[in-house]
């Protein structure tokens, strides 16, 4: 496959179909043809060319009859945890090698109603358990900058789809940093809305109250139609809102925000962003941090003090709390969302066994992988009678510490919060395979904006890495139902800053 030295935006291509200059079905085949003969063979577990061509031509019908939406003809693809009628459905499991789900996602029934054409489902970290893609039980995926490194996790398909120029938007999901830090890595932008903003319905469930829907795509622009149409509530999701403060949760939302931004910011002259206040954590700076990736983040700052906005020191004390809340939260939820894979409802079934328990125990021991059954064990004990107070309850305490935290800068002292993503640029693979915890502690800038609901974004904001070669990436982190004002903050930077622009073509 040829790297593309160039991505061209939604808006641009959007506008070469509704032209007629190319049609949606030529656009499919083309990339149909680059993710068959793409350089990571394990990227799409699921690709049925029939499909993805009935809709491109749907697409160019209502092209053809000049109906069509800012979506229509975009190809784009799906993280494997959603639930699709047409492509199998296996969340990186062997549990669910076969699955084929009788009914599609909210968020792939909305993308296809607005015209995208998907390309089928990447593979993702098992159950969306881990930060770099090793976790699959269908092969570790590579980084589209450099084949040694992992693109991150879980969404790392979708990140690394969208960093190799196979499509332009790519859905994933995010319990505590799965959409971020896969962007980071891969040098793409991706966000994180607030939750029960996105439907969650046909999402297979890892940690129900952490798991939001999420999107990646090569500029905070193109995000915005995307997440769009991908969010609204949904009655199908008990926990999907009604309404965000008084703004009914419809797409057009945060389109509709994003716009009104942008035009404050274009009239506001030469400091767009006068009056911002952006509040930096210091303990997003400490010791664990790479130097190359606080510098990149100190320069993103500076590109927005130069447009006017205002820098304010905050704290966030309980930033290191989040990672041992967060695994014992999360884990709990697995332990019992994934409950119900024991070969008798779905997916697999042991071919030999003596009873009934037996059967269940070797069908789960068989199918599922180290990192999910240790979360599974993990999460029944610190829910098992003599712990839960302990262990879950005094996670949920800290939770609500943390959530206290954020409310409170973000009530006070700052409209938004930015900082790193991640504590230094991709690794190589294999390179934690000894040390378990390694990982975990990767997501400690990620976790809070889980625990809280917060929306966050990560965008390209520099390069590290030998030679440089690397994607850095800064995040972005604003109050409840903001997801428009980050999206303008993102253009805003991303139409002074071009590296959202740098292709791994150019880097190699
Ligand atoms: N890296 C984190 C984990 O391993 C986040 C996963 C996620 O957001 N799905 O759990």
């Amino acid at each position: 496959m040829t790297l593309p030295t160039q991505y061209p935006s939604i808006a641009s291509l959007g506008k070469a179909l509704r032209e007629r200059r190319i049609s949606a079905l030529e656009l499919a085949t083309d990339a149909l043809q680059a993710a068959r003969n793409g350089a990571d063979p394990h990227l799409f577990l699921h690709i049925d060319d029939d499909l993805t061509r009935a809709q491109a031509r749907a697409a160019d019908a209502l092209l053809e009859r000049g109906n069509a939406g800012p979506l229509t003809g975009i190809p784009i693809a799906h993280k494997d945890l959603f639930v699709t009628r047409g492509w199998r459905t296996t969340a990186a499991s062997r549990m669910l090698a076969d699955y084929v789900s009788p009914f599609d996602a909210t968020v792939v029934e909305r993308l296809e109603q607005a015209g995208t054409v998907s390309l089928g489902k990447l593979s993702c970290d098992e159950f969306a358990m881990g930060s770099g893609n090793e976790n699959s039980a269908f092969g570790a995926l590579q980084n589209p900058h450099d084949p040694e490194r992992i693109p991150g996790g879980s969404s790392g398909g979708s990140a690394a789809a969208v960093a190799a120029g196979l499509v332009l938007g790519a859905t994933g999901t995010d319990s505590g940093g799965s959409v971020r830090q896969p962007a980071a890595y891969c040098g793409v932008s991706g966000i994180k809305p607030t939750y029960g903003t996105v439907s969650r319905h046909g999402v297979i469930a890892y940690a129900s109250s952490l798991d939001q829907a999420g999107v990646l795509a090569h500029s905070a622009a193109d995000l915005v139609p995307l997440l769009d149409t991908m969010s609204g509530f949904d009655e199908r999701d008990s926990t999907s809102l009604e309404s965000c403060d008084g703004v009914a949760n419809a797409p057009g939302r945060i389109a509709a925000a994003h716009d009104a931004w942008r035009h404050q910011f274009s009239q506001a002259g030469r400091q767009p962003l006068a009056g911002l206040r952006i509040g930096v954590p210091q303990e997003f700076f400490g010791s664990g941090l790479a130097a190359e990736v606080a510098d990149a983040v100190e320069a993103a700052l500076q590109v927005f003090e130069a447009l006017g906005a205002l820098r304010v020191d905050i704290s966030l004390p309980l930033t290191r709390l989040a990672i041992p809340a967060y695994y014992v939260i999360a884990p709990a939820e697995a332990s019992s969302n994934l409950a119900r894979f024991d070969g008798v409802h779905f997916g697999y079934r042991a071919p030999h066994y003596q009873d009934l328990a037996d059967m269940i125990r070797r069908s789960r021991s068989e199918a599922l992988g180290p990192e999910v059954r240790k979360r599974i064990l993990v999460g029944t004990y610190v829910l098992s009678h003599g712990y839960y107070d302990a262990y879950y309850l005094q996670a949920q305490r800290v939770r609500r510490m943390v959530a206290n935290d954020y409310q409170q800068a973000l009530d006070e002292a700052c409209d938004i919060i930015m900082g790193p993503v991640t504590p230094g640029v991709a690794r190589r693979r294999g390179d934690h395979d000894d040390d378990p915890i390694a990982d975990w502690l990767g997501d400690i800038y990620t976790l809070g904006a889980n625990l809280v609901g917060l929306p966050a974004l990560s965008i390209p904001c520099g390069r590290g890495g030998p030679a440089a070669r690397l994607p850095i990436g800064l995040q972005i982190i604003g109050r409840h139902f903001d997801e428009g004002r980050l999206l303008a903050l993102a253009d805003c930077f991303q139409q002074h800053t071009d590296w959202h622009q740098y292709t791994p073509r150019q880097t190699s």
